[in-house]
């Protein structure tokens, strides 16, 4: 049992081909604003946050390309079973830097050097206050400690990212998310797909299209407890997923 069933996930491509909310989407991207960036690489650093319509549209693309997704299903698979001992890079980057995904990258990876740096430091220490509080949570109820390089994990501010006009403000960035929004909203309303309504990254989604939500939660708290059955289960996973 999974918790986005593959055959959901195939109507909802059917429907967003029929309904042309890929083109849409790639409307909103087109209009986003462009800058000066240099490609390098060190924004890409962790999973992002992702909409339903940008997570059905990067599992299309993969969909006819079976070594790239293996080789992205296999670290995403890393990525999510060790969250808490280690933090990974976005799964989806390459040895090289680059995006394996750039064509479909979600709407956050497009935007990350548009902050304006305030806002970007005030969302991150949130980010960090709130790990810290999850930390607390997890060592209550489970009895062991994520790592603090994961709780305290940052992404810096890109300081050489140069905008082609302004910085954008909250309310610009909202608008742009307010739009994927409402994409998602129509595939939610056709009743074909059933998850739950909540914010997830792009692992997340990944996660749920092989192995059901709460499965794979009571499998990260095993792994994450114990060392000694830590890498044989991934690996078994990984035989066994897909
Ligand atoms: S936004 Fe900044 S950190 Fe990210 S790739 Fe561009 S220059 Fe590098
Ligand atoms: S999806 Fe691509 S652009 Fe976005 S963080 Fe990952 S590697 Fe970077």
């Amino acid at each position: 049992m999974t918790s986005i069933k593959k055959n959901h996930v195939v109507n909802c491509i059917n429907y967003a081909n029929e309904k042309k909310l890929f083109d849409r989407l790639n409307d909103i991207y087109k209009n986003l604003p462009n800058g000066d960036c240099s490609g390098c690489g060190n924004c890409c650093m962790e999973s992002v946050g992702t909409n339903l319509i940008e997570f059905i549209n990067i599992y299309n693309y993969l969909e006819n390309k079976p070594e790239l997704k293996k080789m992205c299903l296999d670290k995403i698979v890393d990525y999510y079973f060790l969250e808490y001992i280690e933090k990974k890079p976005c799964p989806f980057k390459d040895k090289y830097n680059r995006c394996m995904i750039y064509d479909v990258r979600p709407l956050n990876c497009r935007l990350f050097g548009h902050w304006k740096k305030e806002d970007y430091n005030k969302n991150l220490d949130n980010v960090t206050q709130r790990n810290r509080e999850y930390r607390d949570l997890i060592k209550s109820r489970y009895g062991f400690d994520i790592s603090d390089k994961v709780v305290n994990y940052r992404i810096n501010y890109c300081e050489s990212f140069i905008p082609e006009h302004k910085y954008l403000s909250k309310s610009q960035r909202l608008e742009f998310a307010d739009s994927l929004m409402t994409l998602d909203s129509n595939i939610y309303a056709k009743g074909i797909i059933d998850i739950d309504f909540k914010d997830r990254g792009i692992v997340e989604y990944f996660i749920e299209s092989l192995l059901h939500e709460d499965t794979a939660y009571n499998i990260k708290i095993r792994v994450s407890k114990d060392d000694k059955v830590r890498n044989r289960a991934i690996n078994r996973l990984k035989k066994i997923l897909y």
